[in-house]
């Protein structure tokens, strides 16, 4: 078994005018296809070194595992918790009750999460994650893909902030990207994932 790219549920105009579809092409079928070879590539690598029992460097090839696997992983979430304007929704129900419950109000976690994303040094992600057994809505601050993740905590809302996720777009103003990521927001994805992780 490989890693494969994952079906986009829109096309790629559908996020217009807050992602463009070249913004969306590139990123999608070269950045994320890039992850995905990278890992399969230190799979078969490895493979032919234990087949062969060659020397293999054990350090690097975890660091570069950690980096694709999880760069594979996290556009995945990205892509699906991405949806058209027209479709975006906002959070309701239980996903509401603790945002407001946990952070103040909608606008407090947006305010939080979008100066999470912001300040990441370098490249790198804001993650909302849920924290199984205290209940708690974390945020993350991601660096590259696999950097301060807290392993065990549910994954319910992502946006990258590599320069590849908006460079196209938005130039170097991350700030403006982000702003537009709020209106393509699945939230009906964030709240099955926050139903799932319960
Ligand atoms: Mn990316």
């Amino acid at each position: 078994m490989n890693y494969t790219l994952p079906k986009l549920q829109y096309k790629y105009k559908d996020l217009e005018p807050y992602m463009s579809e070249e913004q969306l092409t590139i990123h999608y079928t070269k950045h994320h296809q890039a992850y995905v070879n990278g890992a399969n590539g230190i799979f078969d690598k490895l493979d032919k070194a234990r087949k062969d029992n060659s020397e293999v460097d054990v350090k690097a090839v975890a660091k570069e595992l950690s980096f694709n696997i999880a760069g594979h992983q996290l556009h995945s979430l990205f892509w699906n918790n991405l949806s058209p304007a027209s479709k975006s929704g906002k959070p309701k129900d239980e996903l509401l009750k603790a945002i407001n419950a946990q952070f103040g109000s909608v606008e407090r976690f947006k305010s939080e999460f979008t100066k999470a994303a912001q300040t990441v040094e370098g490249s790198g992600w804001a993650a909302l994650g849920y924290d199984v057994p205290t209940g708690r809505l974390v945020i993350m601050q991601i660096e590259k893909h696999n950097v301060n993740v807290n392993p065990e905590m549910k994954i319910l809302l992502v946006v990258d902030v590599f320069e590849h996720a908006y460079y196209v777009d938005y130039k170097n103003d991350r700030a403006k990207f982000l702003e537009a990521f709020w209106n393509i927001v699945n939230w009906y994805e964030v709240e099955e994932r926050f139903e799932e992780a319960k």
